[in-house]
């Protein structure tokens, strides 16, 4: 395995990592990590921001779909003549969201994507990602890779290809070199 290879393999699992234990989002798990000179100049997960509340303290997902908390559902949005299917976990009432965007639309209003997160922490201090590579756990979607372009990085390495993932063309045609790296899981130090 060449050099380059190895390395973008160990800081793209960094992130997925990153998101896997990090990220407080109901639906998925992103992280992008902006490496430059060999360094990690910054961490982006997807969230809200600091001070709100977090996306799994409201919503949680299961294999039927999307349950939110009791005291977030509104009484207009319960369907009155049906029983609300809910679940109680931890203590908590969680009522399943009739409407399967319900996350997606409250995401879209409340939730910074990994990507803006980790330039606009480099915003905030002297470093700049001109050069960097940008290591996502998902392809960016279409306003991250507009920000992406924008902050001049020189490489994207994405492991896994995401639904809304539709800038990938835009990198490439602006000059970006993206890379596509699916991740082996299970690396360990075996002793
Ligand atoms: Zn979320
Ligand atoms: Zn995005």
């Amino acid at each position: 395995m060449d050099k380059q290879h190895l390395w973008d393999e160990t800081w793209l699992q960094f992130a997925d990592m990153m998101a896997v234990r990090h990220s407080k989002c109901a639906s998925k798990s992103v992280a992008c990590v902006i490496v430059k000179d060999e360094k990690p100049i910054s961490i982006g997960l997807n969230g809200t921001p600091p001070g709100h509340t977090n996306c799994n303290e409201i919503f949680l997902k299961r294999d039927d779909g999307f349950y939110k908390r009791a005291e977030y559902v509104s009484a207009n949005t319960v369907d009155l003549l049906e029983t609300p299917v809910s679940f109680i976990h931890d203590g908590v009432t969680y009522i399943k969201c009739s409407d399967p965007y319900d996350h997606h639309n409250w995401s879209k209003q409340h939730e910074i994507h990994a990507e803006i997160n980790a330039i606009g922490k480099l915003a905030a201090d002297s470093t700049n990602a001109f050069g960097a590579t940008a290591y996502v756990t998902h392809s960016p979607c279409h306003a991250c890779s507009l920000a992406l372009i924008a902050s001049r990085v020189a490489r994207v390495v994405y492991a896994v290809g995401y639904e809304h993932g539709d800038g990938l063309d835009l990198m490439r045609e602006s000059g970006i070199d993206v890379v596509h790296m699916p991740l082996e899981k299970s690396f360990k130090n075996t002793l």
